[in-house]
């Protein structure tokens, strides 16, 4: 069977594919943690959840506006003005609601970008970020940062990679798989810069409620928080599935100029329609509701932080030759693993199934995340199972 050029690069994606495959081992019986897909392991909040169940209930079950309803729009709108700088006005109109933020980040990239274009990603990067470019037609150009900043881009890093073609800039922060997180300084810099070239910038903010540089509550640096001054083209991505526990109910979005979010809106209209109705009623619950809400993200921000501790400091003890990068917000531990790389387990991807199959623990490999020497642990899940993971690692190293 031969199949169209559309696809013809197209690579699964990694994090799924170890994570059905831990379902499956599972399933027949193996005793496997699974620590590779990034997914909080909290239930959605009842509230929340209750009223995706009440929309069903009363009805609301038809085809929305194709950028989503507008209240949920709006919501979005005001939820991003919370913590912005002085000088932003946002509404609905600037937002589309997507199935999941890898929907609104498919969306404004194919939207944005098209053949002989180049975007930059900085290495490491989410998994999906080199496919979602290629399938627009462009060109992906890798650029790493120096490891003593823990990989942080700087202009320098930019300028060294940008040639006449380069259009776009994809920027994750907290970052998905290090943890990795851009000061707002740091944040302020890479946007002048693009403005300077007219690049557009398009930063998944999805982990930002998830942080813990910072009081508790905070969120980490985000393009908003700029002065609106400082930024030329810009996409925000954003959404309900990390932050809110609701990976399942699919629904992301898109913050952009309304001319954007119209030619997303159109997109959108004649592939997907709108994201699920009663998922966006959930998410309208989740928003509209900012004190209950903040509640429950705490709550939830503070189990992972503790977690966060936990696996650090059990690896700097217990591990001490799989040195980490200390996450500051997310939650996944970035491994440096390439002390243990041999003849038999030559890269990342043979050390984490030889350790998969000694061990029964779920490592995703570096290799998906542009960087060959590390493996991700996702901490998402409890502690007693991160206790054991760590234990098993230690005692396969002994
Ligand atoms: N961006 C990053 C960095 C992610 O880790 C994820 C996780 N799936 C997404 C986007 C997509 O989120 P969603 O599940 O809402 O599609
Ligand atoms: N974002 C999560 C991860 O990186 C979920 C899986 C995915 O969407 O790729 O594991």
């Amino acid at each position: 069977m031969s199949f169209s050029p559309n696809i013809a690069r197209l690579q699964p994606s990694a994090t799924i594919a170890v994570s059905t495959l831990a379902r499956t081992l599972k399933a027949e019986g193996r005793d496997i943690i699974d620590l590779s897909a990034g997914e909080p392991d909290f239930p959605t909040p009842d509230w929340i959840a209750q009223a995706g169940i009440d929309a069903i209930r009363e009805g609301r079950t038809r085809y929305t506006p194709a950028p989503g309803i507008p209240e949920l729009r709006a919501a979005v709108a005001s939820s991003s003005l919370r913590q912005a700088a002085p000088g932003w006005s946002l509404d609905g109109g600037s937002v589309v609601v997507s199935n999941g933020a890898k929907q609104a980040l498919f969306n404004a990239c194919f939207s944005l970008f098209g053949v002989s274009d180049e975007i930059i990603v900085g290495t490491p990067y989410w998994t999906s970020y080199p496919e979602i470019v290629w399938l627009t037609g462009a060109d992906t150009v890798f650029v790493a940062g120096d490891e003593a900043r823990d990989f942080r881009l700087t202009p320098d890093d930019l300028e060294r990679v940008r040639t006449p073609r380069t259009r776009g800039l994809i920027l994750c922060s907290p970052s998905n798989p290090s943890g990795v997180v851009y000061s707002l300084e740091e944040l302020s810099a890479i946007a002048s810069w693009a403005k300077s070239h007219n690049i557009t910038v398009i930063s998944d903010e999805i982990y930002r409620r998830i942080y813990f540089g910072g009081a508790d509550g905070d969120q980490a640096p985000g393009l908003l928080q700029l002065d609106p001054g400082v930024l030329g083209r810009w996409v925000v991505i954003d959404g309900v599935s990390k932050a809110y526990a609701m990976t399942g109910w699919r629904i992301g979005y898109s913050i952009s100029p309304a001319d954007v979010a119209g030619q997303i809106s159109a997109l959108q209209s004649q592939t997907t329609s709108n994201p699920s109705a009663p998922a966006q009623y959930a998410a309208l619950a989740a928003l509209s509701d900012p004190a209950r809400t903040d509640v429950a993200v705490r709550t939830m921000v503070s189990a992972f932080r503790r977690r966060r501790n936990l696996v650090v400091e059990g690896f700097r003890s217990m591990l001490p030759h799989l040195p980490v990068l200390d996450p500051m917000g997310a939650f996944y531990l970035f491994i440096r693993i390439d002390g243990e790389t041999g003849p038999e387990t030559p890269n990342s991807a043979a050390w984490c199934s030889r350790v998969l199959e000694e061990t029964g623990v779920a490592l995703v490999p570096g290799v998906a995340f542009g960087d060959d020497r590390f493996a991700r642990l996702s901490y998402a899940t409890s502690d007693d199972l991160l206790e054991e993971a760590i234990r098993r690692l230690a005692a396969r190293s002994a």
